[in-house]
């Protein structure tokens, strides 16, 4: 029980990765609410996922769940405000929440204004809501860990500029998390970015539809997806005491994907 004591928010944790980060925040016995946009809805579109806060409280864990959309700047205040309240401090954040740029609006050279002002307004200022709203609280406890969910494909776009306004503000969250360590680094608070690669959730179902399984997996290191527990083992190591002395880093978790060309003519682009 590493986290006993400690409280953590999780944006976006209704289902998928956000799902998991909870679930294994809590199993270290930090207090957590599980923020989202649509609590049940969540749950509806995670199809086989449980709903985690349901599931948490059931095994004894303190939990809270809590609608808040990260878009909204007041909303982030009140769920900082509700989880100081309810658990006492705020100690780990997760800026989980985020979603894809709609198909047709991804190209870089062709992509509106809406579909790039919206996709960085979820994505990044999103995650900067939820980090400046946190930061008095991180720095006030002496201890604290910010993990911001970043992608791969900030780092290694995706083939012929599709994707574009999410890997533009999936980059942006890096250098903001970059900044961020550099600040709060003197109150002992850490903040890092996991660039997961292909991880299987209801975000990427159905975006490998042209490919059969086997064929995606094959070009991949590791020769499979990842899974919402490889991604939380990640955020496990940022948010405990075991990674106290990292900071300002980005840490991939793709089974090898950023060393390959797996995403350049795998058939994604015209699932996008
Ligand atoms: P999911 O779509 O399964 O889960 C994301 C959750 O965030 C959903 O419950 C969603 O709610 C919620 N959300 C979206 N917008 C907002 C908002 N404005 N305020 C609050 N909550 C919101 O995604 P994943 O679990 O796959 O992804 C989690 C994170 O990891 C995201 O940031 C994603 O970009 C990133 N990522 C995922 C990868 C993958 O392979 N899965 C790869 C690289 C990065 P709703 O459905 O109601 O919109």
């Amino acid at each position: 029980m590493t986290l006993q004591g400690r409280t953590a928010i999780v944006t976006g944790g209704g289902r998928g990765i956000g799902r998991g980060f909870a679930l294994r925040l809590a199993g270290l016995g930090a207090a957590v609410t599980v923020a989202d946009l649509d609590l049940d809805g969540a749950v509806k579109a995670g199809e086989a996922e449980t709903d985690v806060v349901a599931e948490l409280e059931a095994a004894g864990a303190q939990v809270a769940g809590l609608e808040a959309d990260v878009t909204d700047r007041a909303a982030v205040e009140s769920m900082v405000a509700a989880t100081v309240e309810r658990f006492g401090d705020l100690d780990i954040l997760i800026c989980n929440a985020g979603s894809l740029t709609e198909i047709d609006e991804s190209y870089a050279a062709s992509a509106s204004d809406r579909s790039m002002r919206g996709t960085f307004e979820t994505n990044f200022f999103g995650t900067v809501n939820c980090c400046r709203a946190a930061a008095p609280h991180l720095r006030s406890g002496g201890w604290g860990k910010v993990v911001n969910i970043s992608s791969l494909g900030a780092l290694r776009p995706l083939a012929g500029g599709m994707g574009a306004p999410y890997v533009a503000a999936k980059a942006a969250i890096i250098g903001y998390t970059l900044s961020l360590a550099e600040e709060l680094g003197s109150a002992g608070v850490t903040v890092n970015a996991i660039a997961p690669g292909s991880i299987d959730t209801p975000l990427t179902r159905g975006l490998f539809s042209d490919m059969d399984d086997e064929e995606a997996h094959s070009r991949l290191p590791m020769r499979r997806f990842g899974t919402v527990e490889d991604v939380a083992r990640v955020a496990e190591f940022l948010c405990t005491p075991l990674s106290d002395y990292v900071t300002g880093q980005v840490i991939c978790v793709d089974g090898g994907m950023s060393i390959t060309d797996a995403l350049h003519g795998s058939g994604l682009d015209d699932a996008f």
